[in-house]
């Protein structure tokens, strides 16, 4: 009977066996890999490579990570998309040049990006629709000056701030501009039964944790929280295109419960331009036009358009959780390093499923989680992107250590509420103590003074350095 595995206690005189520069951009990923080979030579890996289309001067500031990237080797073995929004992958299409300069020999993207896949085909169905409906949604919103819908207006465009580029590029572009940049081979990956061993790494296995196949686990939010198929998903925002387009005077609204000729003009209505001879008309009109002024935001356009803030998050949530988890097992000491990119609870919770068989033995998600020594947050730290009970608390081991790219400030700045969020804080503080690398750190963000967050080495920890450059990245050995 195969018998759980624990991962050892490292002395602090154990070698590194591999080294993480985390970018420290803020809202956005990019995390460097390096790790050494039988032969000597180095290993590289980069995950993701984007900012978030609000942060004020994003683009240079890729610019300036690609360079550094660049400075540190010209040729990467694999890079990795974790999912298609824009603070993950922006830096492909924007720094396209540049990463001319760098060879790639391949690319790693989940099954939901394959283009030939049946089930990820669907999934893009509805995106693409979710898309064109809140872009119609942010325009209509743009144009209006109601109270009621300040909030639904922030609420669609910070979201829609993960889709597109300051010039409205897409971020299918990125997505697109990274898999072309594969000179021998791009993997479409989803949980197996065995995990990826790389040549000349004998000493490392990879463990793909996510995207899971189950489109409940895409979908879910909450626990707790009903679950929307995909079906319906895509009915709402069928439907909220429908109405944008009769909104327009362009195609009728096909959901109306009344043929055309059965309606007013609301315009005429309230102008008095209807026959107000008709008593019903007449009092409809009056109260219309007392109430319209304080309670426009009753009207049904205004509803349709408060809806597209619950399609914007169903998008949302549907394309973190088709986040490429990856689990990066050193053999001689079971000990692992945990890239959960944006994956949501749906994600988190599909881990429990998963099992693989090693030399004859099974390996289990959950016991994975309980070997994690080195974690990189989910979505910038936000609430619901680190899952606690069938999550965080399973990460006990003392030596657990983790990193957060987040920029508090930014998240404030565009209205997203609490991020990173106060009880994950506390609950990594628990676990990790002091090891709680953020990029927004005043350490990690100058180039000299202030006092690194904790001394190395520490936990699984060997060494922490900082760049030269201001903010531009921390960088911590690991064993
Ligand atoms: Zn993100």
């Amino acid at each position: 009977m195969a018998t759980r595995k624990t991962a050892k206690r490292a002395s602090p005189k154990a070698p590194a066996q591999a080294t993480v520069r985390f970018y420290c951009q803020g809202i956005g990923d990019s995390h460097l890999l390096r790790f050494q080979k039988a032969d000597g030579k180095d290993f590289w890996m980069l995950i993701d490579c984007g900012i978030h289309t609000s942060v004020k001067g994003g683009p240079r500031t890729v610019d300036a990570i690609v360079a550094d990237i660049s400075s540190a080797t010209d040729r990467l073995d694999v890079v990795v998309g974790t999912h298609e929004h824009w603070d993950h992958l922006s830096g492909f299409w924007t720094a396209r040049e540049a990463f001319k300069n760098i060879k790639v020999d391949e690319v790693w993207v989940g099954w939901t990006e394959n283009p030939e896949d049946a089930q990820a085909q669907e999934l893009d169905k509805f995106k693409g629709k979710a898309l064109a409906a809140l872009q119609g949604a942010q325009d209509k919103l743009s144009k209006t000056d109601s109270k009621h819908l300040a909030a639904v207006r922030d609420g669609v465009n910070g979201l829609l701030g993960f889709h597109f580029g300051l010039e409205g590029q897409k971020v299918r572009a990125c997505r697109d501009a990274l898999v072309g940049m594969a000179s021998k081979k791009v993997r479409y990956l989803a949980p197996s039964k065995r995990p990826l061993t790389i040549p000349g790494l004998p000493n490392l296995r990879v463990y793909v944790m996510g995207p899971p196949r189950d489109e409940g686990y895409i979908s879910i939010r909450e626990r707790k929280s009903e679950m929307y198929g995909l079906g319906q998903a895509l009915a709402r925002a069928e439907s909220l295109m429908a109405a944008m387009q009769s909104e327009d005077g362009g195609a009728q609204d096909s959901s109306a419960p009344f043929e055309p000729n059965m309606g007013i003009e609301l315009e005429a209505m309230l102008n008095g331009a209807v026959d107000l001879a008709d008593e019903s008309i007449r009092r409809t009109h009056t109260l219309l036009k007392a109430s319209y002024l304080d309670e426009a935001y009753r009207r049904i356009d205004y509803d349709w358009l408060s809806a597209s803030a619950e399609l914007a998050l169903q998008l949302d949530d549907r394309t973190n959780n088709t986040s490429l988890v990856l689990a990066f097992e050193f053999v001689d000491t079971g000990r692992v390093m945990l890239f959960t990119a944006d994956a949501q609870v749906g994600n988190w919770l599909s881990w429990q499923d998963l099992s693989w068989t090693v030399d004859g033995a099974k390996v289990s998600g959950s016991e994975l989680l309980g070997r994690t020594v080195l974690l990189k947050v989910g979505h910038h730290g936000s609430e619901n992107a680190t899952l606690k009970e069938k999550g965080l608390e399973l990460m006990n081991h003392p030596d657990f250590s983790a990193f957060i790219p987040t920029n508090k400030e930014d998240a404030t700045k565009v209205k997203w509420g609490e991020m990173p969020y106060e009880p994950i804080l506390e609950a990594l503080d628990a676990r990790a103590g002091k090891r709680v690398l953020r990029a927004d750190d005043p350490w990690a963000q100058h180039a000299t003074g202030s006092r690194a967050p904790f001394r190395a080495p520490s936990g699984s920890l060997r060494a922490i350095r900082r760049s030269n450059t201001k903010g531009l990245w921390v960088e911590v050995d690991v064993s």
